[in-house]
Parts: structure tokens; C-alpha cells; sequence
């Protein structure tokens, strides 16, 4: 059953070894891996930019939408199982909003 992707290669939990989940997003074994690699083989002294920061061609840019997208997807699917989770509980429309930082109406009409 799939349960979630991984937020980085999309690949589904039934696809991938393990897939470690963080606050609304996952990553696979096979992208830690990658990461690892890419941490290890790092020259000191490259700056951090935003990934839409590169100079990239307007065609790959494009092709981030599709997975920009979906990972956002499923990070808003996520953020609804949680409330519906905390609802569940007992959680009232108020704590939610609390938490979520919107009035207790805004949260009802996003989530009810
Ligand atoms: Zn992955």
C-alpha cells in the first residue's frame, strides 16, 4: 500500500528500502545516499543558494514544476491527515488553529 513518496525522487514507499518521514515531507534511502555523496564531495567554500536561484534554462525550470507540485501535494494531504488526527483525538477547531497560527474558523474551513 502506498503510503507516502519520497518528497525528493517521488519514488513510493513500496519502491524504497525505507523512507524516513519529517514534518509533512519524506526521503528514501537511495536520496540519503545521494545526499551523503553530495555532503561528502562538497568543496568548502561553495555559497548556499536557493535551488531557483541557479542559472538554469526556462525548459528545466519548467520540469521543476511537476515535482515542486506534487511535493506540495502531499505535504498539504499530510497536514490534513494530521488535523484529522488531532480531531480524532478530541482536538478542538480552536487548538488547531492555535497550532496552525489561523482563527478556529479559518481552520474549520480548511480542514472540516
Ligand atoms: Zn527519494
Amino acid at each position: 500500500m502506498v503510503i507516502a513518496r519520497c518528497s525528493f525522487c517521488a519514488k513510493p514507499n513500496t519502491e524504497v528500502d525505507t523512507l524516513i518521514g519529517g514534518p509533512g515531507v519524506f526521503i528514501c534511502d537511495g536520496c540519503v545516499q545521494l545526499c551523503v555523496s553530495a555532503i561528502e564531495g562538497k568543496p568548502a567554500d561553495v555559497p548556499m543558494i536557493a535551488p531557483w536561484e541557479h542559472d538554469l534554462p526556462l525548459e528545466q525550470v519548467l520540469q521543476n514544476l511537476t515535482p515542486v507540485s506534487a511535493a506540495s501535494t502531499q505535504v498539504q494531504e499530510n497536514l490534513a491527515a494530521w488535523v484529522g488526527k488531532a480531531r480524532s483525538l478530541g482536538g478542538t477547531w480552536s487548538q488547531i488553529g492555535e497550532a496552525l497560527g489561523m482563527t478556529r474558523q479559518s481552520a474549520w474551513e480548511r480542514f472540516a
